[in-house]
């Protein structure tokens, strides 16, 4: 059931683990079937090396099990949270990467300070508030917080990106980290720069209208 997204969720872990995002268990990926509604994402505390497609839990938006045999990830209240409230969003992706996460820890916005940040998340990434995971709170919190951005960072927790589609997700969280540490590689040598909303807006809609085949 649903092969080709479990293929995909189960690439996109691989890819977070290859880019040293995520460590040990931590972190994980979710895909929604539009036709079904019906989500792919990771059994709850396996480490990557042990992850196969076959091993990844399909739920309902409900969070009923319909196929696996393991526990989904303690996160999947969240990721149903954001996907029964944000219709357009096709997948989640949560990690702890070290630089995103360093932001949460002090509990800031990471600023656009360079243009590619400009283009691809069209704004700073925000910070929801600290909130602890198991019902639907930090779902909540995302979904209030997150406008239309691709990216937040959870206060004293970690980043989650979303996208319509499992590799526009994929590439925010890689994209997220990059940025995050270049800002904090910045910060050495002076105060980063913020980039004007005005050129913001005019460098996400080139990106959005041009770039690309
Ligand atoms: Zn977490």
């Amino acid at each position: 059931m649903l092969e080709n997204l479990k293929e995909e969720v189960y690439k996109a872990h691989m890819n977070l683990w290859k880019n040293r995002l995520v460590m040990w268990t931590s972190g994980n990926v979710s895909g929604r079937d539009p036709k079904t509604d019906l989500v792919v994402i990771k059994p709850s505390g396996v480490s990557y090396d042990k992850l196969s497609p076959d091993n990844l839990v399909i739920v309902d938006l409900n969070g009923k099990i319909i196929e696996g045999q393991l526990r989904p990830s303690v996160d999947t209240t969240t990721h149903l949270y954001i996907y029964k409230h944000m219709p357009d969003v096709i997948s989640v992706i949560h990690t702890h990467s070290i630089y995103a996460s360093a932001f949460a820890a002090i509990g800031k916005p990471i600023p656009v300070c360079l243009t590619a940040m400009a283009d691809f998340f069209g704004g700073d990434i925000p910070v929801g508030g600290l909130v602890l995971i198991g019902e639907e709170e930090i779902g909540k919190e995302i979904v209030r917080k997150i406008g239309n951005l691709k990216a937040i960072i959870m206060k004293n927790h970690g980043p989650f990106t979303i996208g319509k589609s499992v590799s526009e997700a994929l590439k925010a969280a890689i994209f997220l980290e990059e940025s995050a540490r270049t800002l904090i590689m910045a910060k050495i040598l002076g105060e980063p720069q913020s980039i004007p909303e005005s050129i913001v807006n005019k460098l996400h809609k080139n990106y959005i209208e041009k770039y690309g085949q």
